[in-house]
């Protein structure tokens, strides 16, 4: 068993910094003002054996703070591109984060450490480099409580505060956070060596992403091929169960996709309230590119735009075979995401039409989507009342309700309080922590990672309390 280790034991290596210098510049942080804690995961910690006691030592807001470095670290920005809204953008990179460096975890895996909010690089173009509490919150939430239902996404260490303050819609404040994932190597990675026409990085790129990534693949008749293949799967699955949830990503650029298929960059991020299929989460989204219901095809069309980053190494044809998964991968993936929290079990042909069905009475209704999955909970225990009340009595649901328990077995009350979180994070619930937090008190921001941390917990909810008119379905301003 690996011991604990301080903040002064901790030796960070870089693999990202085995690559030449065009793929990055090394830059070092800029110390925020008065840095302090905000909040901290013991779940993350734990991921790369740091100390938990950790988050109560001063040092913590000095090493991630920017005021002094752990060891070993050299820090660095990466250069990337990437399509936004779908229009080309020639270079983009870490305006505002810097990749610290790598350690081994616990899980014997190296775990790159990124503080994000560190100030001007030379790819911040007209950004200062920093990050508001607000949005790191956000995204501190967001990373954790996804990591909690089972949803591959970086990771989130801990927040830094600061007396540093910062120009967004109005003056607010700066602050830090450490974001903790395998990689954070993106789509847009790959595109800026493509669109720059330099085969020789992009191909040293790819076997960097093997070697260290997709080392399965290296054995691969085309190693570069077998790694495409597997991101395509990756992330036709991840985003399966964003559907599922409700999770809506809001700005899903391909500088935004992971090379990993993780969930990566917490943006303007929304759960459904309501089921709304065409619900836009970012304010900026004028025309719903990333709408809810959008988000499995774009996250195709960002595959075909990695695709076209790796011509120079795969046949065409082959990237097409390859990205002609996506659609199969993801029905069967969001099939049995939605089956597990309606706790069906086995297999019918009937299936995908219920689940269909289902949702064709949810956005009739206009439901709240994740407390349906509650009520029908009480459904299965005998008592149709709440789903009645959410789904409207009529012979529609009625018929429905009765195939729906017609289908089910013994089991369905188990699987289903496996999967259904009892909660989830609203906007509003984000809302509230945020606006105590920037007065400066975190106790109702560590409540309700605390609940995050357990989503499942707890039994059968009673009071389903309705989301207030003007809380559900927000949509948010991208700027952070
Ligand atoms: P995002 O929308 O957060 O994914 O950011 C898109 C691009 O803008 C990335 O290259 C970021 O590094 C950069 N960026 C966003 N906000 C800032 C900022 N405040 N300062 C510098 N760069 C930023
Ligand atoms: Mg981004």
């Amino acid at each position: 068993m690996m011991k604990w280790s301080g903040l002064d034991q901790l030796q960070l290596g870089n693999r990202f910094a085995e690559l030449p210098e065009p793929f990055y510049s090394l830059v070092q942080p800029q110390p925020l003002k008065n840095p302090h804690l905000v909040a901290f995961s013991t779940d993350a910690a734990a991921l790369i054996g740091l100390d938990p006691c950790q988050a109560s030592s001063q040092q913590l807001s000095e090493y991630f703070g920017g005021l002094r470095l752990l060891k070993g670290s050299n820090p660095l920005a990466t250069v990337y591109s990437g399509h936004q809204f779908g229009g080309y953008t020639a270079q983009l990179g870490d305006g505002r984060a810097l990749l610290l460096g790598d350690l081994e975890g616990r899980d014997g895996q190296r775990w790159e450490l990124q503080l994000k909010g560190s100030g001007k690089t030379p790819y911040s173009r007209h950004g200062d480099g920093r990050a508001a509490l607000r949005s790191v919150i956000r995204e501190y939430l967001g990373s954790e409580a996804l990591a909690a239902l089972g949803v591959p996404t970086t990771r989130a260490l801990c927040i830094i505060g600061s007396e540093t303050q910062i120009c967004r819609e109005s003056i607010e404040s700066g602050a830090s956070m450490v974001r903790l994932s395998p990689s954070h190597i993106r789509f847009g990675h790959f595109e800026y060596f493509y669109y720059t026409r330099r085969p020789e990085q992009l191909k040293q790129l790819a076997d960097f992403v093997i070697r260290h990534h997709y080392p399965h693949c290296s054995a691969e008749a085309n190693p570069c091929l077998a790694m495409y293949s597997e991101v395509v799967e990756r992330t036709a699955r991840l985003v399966a169960q964003w559907q599922a949830l409700g999770f809506c990503h809001g700005v899903m650029n391909t500088d935004n996709m992971s090379i990993l298929g993780l969930t990566l960059d917490y943006g303007p991020f929304g759960f459904l309230d309501d089921y709304q299929p065409d619900y836009i989460c970012n304010r900026t989204d004028e025309h719903g590119r990333y709408a809810y219901h959008q988000q499995p095809s774009i996250a195709m069309w960002n595959c075909v735009c990695l695709a076209q980053s790796l011509m120079g190494l795969v046949r065409q044809a082959d990237l097409q075979t390859a990205l002609n998964r996506f659609q199969p991968e993801y029905a069967i993936a969001y099939t049995e995401q939605m089956k597990r929290r309606l706790g069906i079990e086995g297999k019918d042909v009937q299936d995908g039409a219920l689940i269909e069905e289902f949702l064709q009475l949810l956005e009739q209704a206009k439901a709240d989507y994740n407390f349906t999955f509650l009520a029908l909970e009480h459904a299965v225990a005998g008592e149709a009342e709440p789903v009645m009340a959410l789904l409207g009595d009529n012979s529609r649901v009625r018929d429905w309700l009765s195939r729906y328990l017609g289908r089910i077995n013994i089991n369905a009350a188990q699987l289903m309080s496996q999967y259904n979180p009892r909660v989830v994070l609203r906007n509003y619930l984000a809302q509230q922590v945020i606006e105590q937090a920037e007065q400066g008190d975190y106790s109702e921001l560590a409540k309700l990672h605390a609940a995050l941390r357990t989503p499942c917990k707890e039994g059968l909810s009673r009071d389903f309390q309705p989301v207030r008119d003007g809380d559900r379905n927000v949509s948010l301003s991208c700027s952070s």
